[in-house]
């Protein structure tokens, strides 16, 4: 007979999803911030946008690095993105391609410990030369 045989306990998840900190601005972001969310994930306009549009992805549980993350969260901060990136693209023409991506850690430039992810709108012409986008986090290394 088939049998499912994970021995994985699974009891205390639930609770985990409910984790908060006291203090943190990710963990208390006001209900009118939010322009999107689902079970796992919300999503607020960042207070010092480097586009207009700029916005963040945010779990609900309180962990400081994205490799604290859950599956579930993964999923659900992926499946919120798609619908930010599209509502975003929907309702401003001019945004022709998005930097997606995180800072995870200090040394990385997080200022905000809380996992997160930034999805940036960009415009045809908004800088001079994007060439390599992301890759431009050290100065001067991202042409090759
Ligand atoms: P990072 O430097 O990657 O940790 O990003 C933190 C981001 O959070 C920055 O882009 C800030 O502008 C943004 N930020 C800080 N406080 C708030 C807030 N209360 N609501 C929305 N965005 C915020
Ligand atoms: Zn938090």
């Amino acid at each position: 007979m088939k049998r499912d045989r994970d021995t994985t306990d699974f009891r205390g998840m639930a609770s985990r999803y409910r984790e908060r900190a006291d203090g943190c601005i990710f963990c208390n972001i006001d209900a009118t911030r939010i322009v999107a969310e689902n079970e796992l994930t919300v999503a607020t306009r960042d207070a010092h946008p480097v586009t207009e549009g700029h916005t963040l992805l945010i779990p609900r549980r309180h962990v400081v690095g994205a490799n604290d993350l859950f599956q579930p969260e993964l999923n659900a901060m992926w499946a919120l993105s798609a619908k930010v990136r599209t509502a975003l693209s929907a309702s401003d023409p001019t945004i022709a391609a998005f930097n997606f991506g995180a800072n995870d850690g200090l040394a990385a430039g997080q200022t905000v410990m809380h996992a997160h992810f930034h999805i940036i709108p960009r415009r045809s012409g908004d800088t001079e030369n994007p060439h390599g986008g992301v890759r431009g986090v050290i100065p001067g290394r991202q042409s090759y």
